[in-house]
């Protein structure tokens, strides 16, 4: 089981059946396969056959749903792709954000993209269930992408952070470190750090967020960081001899 078997793609009141075949096209062209409908106008459908081309397979097992929270039941995180870079209200992120929170969520942890109508997108309820928008940059004037090629676009960005994501683990197959585990690391260092006299604790940030900027870019392993915590557990014993 990969990452990408824990993402499902959502698609809201789908007009064009061809729009859902070359979306299951898109879809297995990156390795995903779990496809959720909810209220398509027309499916199934010839048209939709015949631009899933090879994919047909994901047309089979899509699941039909009557609402957009029947599909996202089971899920813990839902991101909504939308053309309009929309109010404050919900936090934006680009595709490649995107793909790398779905990476950071998973695996074992369900996750949804949700892309609307062709017409009309989704309704700000349907976007309530949803934690953040992805707006995929484009011409200003001209910024609604047909719906395949918008899950192209998202689904292509899964399949290439999901691929760093496993030459990033180690050759052990170490997986990578919860968020949660490398926040208590943060806390641990920042202590150690403190202690040592090296970090001022009036002023922590700047030092702290140009760490986080170095570990996160580095990616930790579970057992990476139980030795880092390691090292300064030790650190600390030393310090109070
Ligand atoms: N006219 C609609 C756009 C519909 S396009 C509107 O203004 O909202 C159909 C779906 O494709 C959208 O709901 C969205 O999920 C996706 N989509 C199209 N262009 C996009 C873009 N630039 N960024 C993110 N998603 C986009």
């Amino acid at each position: 089981m990969g990452i990408l078997d824990n993402v499902r793609i959502v698609l809201v009141e789908t007009s064009h059946p061809g729009n859902i075949g070359a979306s299951a096209r898109a879809m297995k062209n990156m390795g995903l396969g779990r496809l959720y409908l909810v209220r398509p106008r027309l499916f199934p459908h010839a048209e939709a056959s015949a631009r899933a081309s090879g994919a047909d397979d994901v047309l089979a097992n899509a699941r039909l749903c009557d609402t957009l929270s029947e599909a996202l039941g089971g899920c813990t995180l839902a991101l909504a792709s939308s053309a309009r870079g929309r109010t404050l209200s919900w936090p934006q992120l680009s595709p490649n954000e995107c793909a790398k929170k779905v990476m950071v969520e998973g695996p074992g942890r369900d996750v949804a993209l949700v892309f609307g109508r062709e017409r009309c997108g989704l309704s700000n309820s349907e976007l309530d269930l949803c934690h953040a928008l992805v707006h995929i940059p484009a011409n200003p004037s001209y910024a609604s992408l047909n719906l395949s090629a918008a899950v192209q676009i998202l689904c292509y960005e899964l399949y290439v952070a999901s691929a760093n994501n496993l030459t990033a683990s180690s050759a052990d197959g170490d997986p990578m470190a919860e968020i949660q585990r490398v926040e208590q690391f943060y806390i641990h260092l920042e202590q150690t750090l403190t202690a040592l006299e090296f970090l001022d604790p009036s002023n922590p940030k700047y030092l702290m967020r140009r760490l986080r900027r170095l570990f996160n870019r580095v990616r930790l392993t579970g057992k990476e960081v139980n030795i880092l915590r390691g090292i300064l557990t030790a650190t600390q014993r030393g310090i109070s001899r």
